[in-house]
């Protein structure tokens, strides 16, 4: 059944990604609970729909290794929300596993640490014990190199369509009305505040509008006038001017293999993220390195493909301020993963696990892109861009992060949200900004 597009609406969603409709389905449930309101009050605008942009592509990896530790407290909250429902969100709570070399085992500890701390069990293992682990889940781990492993056992992965489908049948159950195909084309403001959105189908007034934009938010930001470079203050007092929007593309892809891909008891085996930061891939054809470090991820990737296989990625590439979203994702010439990105990710899976030796023929050879924006320090900003306009910016690594929209529609109630606090903007200006991590990823 088609809906009409009302003129006006309380609340405008612009976007229907996991952040735009997670916020939109929390909010339609606090309205309700509070008796504040109903989900009736609530549109999500999409130029195409549900998934159509980075949380239709992404590998669906829901982890907490990340070395900036208020993430981690983020990222219980988004379990939380995966495990609400995971049947209806395709969430497979198999577990997660990173393993390091020794230069990493002192940010391991910290970030087991922070990870028990605010409630999200992990285990860690040192030097023989992780590799006596490793081993004991995958008999044919090339434990070389490999000092220090964490496991994360309430983390997984979800099936990146499944979830959409999911949210927006839980914003449906909710009556918040999705409107896909309709772009959001401008704002109208009135004293610094929207009063209304333009839109391809005409002006919708409103009091309140949410991004949840992903790789078009700087676009949008760019309509309003904002800052494209800012002062970021660090807590030792530096301060550097840096681009408020950096853009790289992602270096995903999977592999065939008709081999179940189990661990040494039958089951589906944690996802898998290794980086050994001083252990070059070897390119098994020539015996040349293709980089002189490690950096992978894999698990099984069955739910997305047309046969058994694996799918797994490294380290983005950075583009730069600018780049060509439209057509977004896989559609786009410009940022396809070259064939070097196959030769890596095989060689990688070889030099981790016996099995995964000569696996490149079995490189699903296929269109693959997706590019995302990532902000001054690589950190989720959640906040105001104008009194009645919030952002959900989660710098690209945030399809895990289902718990953002729960907790922004709580602020939006006017609760004091503490877990949000530190993805407030002014940090920048603060001398909060979050400094460089010990590793080859932005995202950790
Ligand atoms: C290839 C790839 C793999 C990834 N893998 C992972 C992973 O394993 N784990 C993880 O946690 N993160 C991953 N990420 C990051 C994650 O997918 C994104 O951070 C997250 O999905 C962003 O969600 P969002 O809701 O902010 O934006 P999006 O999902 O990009 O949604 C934005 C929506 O806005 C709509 N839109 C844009 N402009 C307009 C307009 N003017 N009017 C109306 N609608 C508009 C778009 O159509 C789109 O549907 C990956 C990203 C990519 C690209």
């Amino acid at each position: 059944m088609s809906q009409q597009l009302p003129d006006s609406a309380q609340f405008i969603v612009v976007g229907a990604g996991v952040h735009g409709l997670s916020a939109a389905w929390h909010l339609a449930m606090e309205l309700k609970a509070r008796g504040r309101g109903t989900g009736h009050d609530i549109i999500v605008l999409d130029k195409t729909g549900p998934g159509g942009g980075a949380s239709g592509i992404a590998c669906g990896c829901v982890r907490n290794f990340y070395m900036t530790e208020p993430i981690h407290a983020l990222l219980r909250h988004s379990v939380d929300v995966w495990m609400h429902d995971p049947v209806a969100f395709g969430f497979q709570q198999v577990g997660y596993i990173s393993v390091g070399e020794e230069n990493q085992i002192s940010d391991y500890e910290r970030i087991h640490r922070s990870q028990n701390a605010v409630g999200y069990p992990s285990d860690m293992y040192v030097g023989a014990e992780a590799r006596q682990f490793l081993t004991n889940i995958w008999p044919d781990f090339k434990t070389d190199g490999v000092d220090v492993a964490i496991h994360e056992r309430v983390s997984g992965y979800a099936g990146t369509r499944q979830v959409m489908i999911g949210l927006a049948q839980k914003c449906a159950d909710y009556g918040v009305r999705i409107f896909s195909g309709v772009e959001v084309t401008g704002y109208n403001l009135q004293g610094g505040q929207v009063v209304s959105v333009q839109t391809t189908q005409g002006e919708i007034r409103c009091n309140l509008v949410i991004w949840g934009l992903g790789a078009w938010t700087p676009l949008h930001w760019r309509m309003l006038d904002q800052p494209l470079t800012i002062e970021c203050r660090y807590p030792d007092g530096q301060a550097v001017s840096k681009d408020m929007w950096t853009y790289w593309r992602l270096l995903e892809g999977e592999v065939y293999d008709d081999r179940p891909y189990v661990t040494a008891s039958g089951l589906n085996p944690p996802v898998l993220h290794v980086e050994l930061m001083n252990t070059p891939v070897i390119n098994p054809a020539t015996g040349q390195p293709l980089k002189d470090y490690t950096y992978v991820y894999y698990k099984n990737g069955n739910e997305r493909m047309d046969k058994p296989g694996l799918q797994g990625g490294t380290v983005p590439v950075k583009i730069g301020p600018q780049a060509a979203v439209e057509p977004y994702g896989h559609a786009n010439d410009v940022y396809q993963a070259e064939a070097e990105f196959a030769d890596y990710l095989c060689a990688a899976m070889g030099q981790t696990m016996g099995r995964f030796e000569g696996i490149r023929p079995q490189f699903r050879e296929r269109r693959n892109g997706g590019i995302g924006a990532f902000t001054p320090d690589n950190v989720p900003v959640m906040d105001w861009v104008l009194p009645n306009l919030y952002m959900i910016a989660d710098s690209n690594h945030g399809f895990k992060m289902l718990g953002a929209g729960k907790l922004v529609a709580r602020y939006l109630m006017g609760d004091a949200v503490a877990d949000l606090q530190p993805f407030a903007f002014s940090r920048y200006a603060e001398g909060k900004t979050f400094g460089s991590t010990n590793s080859h990823s932005p995202w950790v």
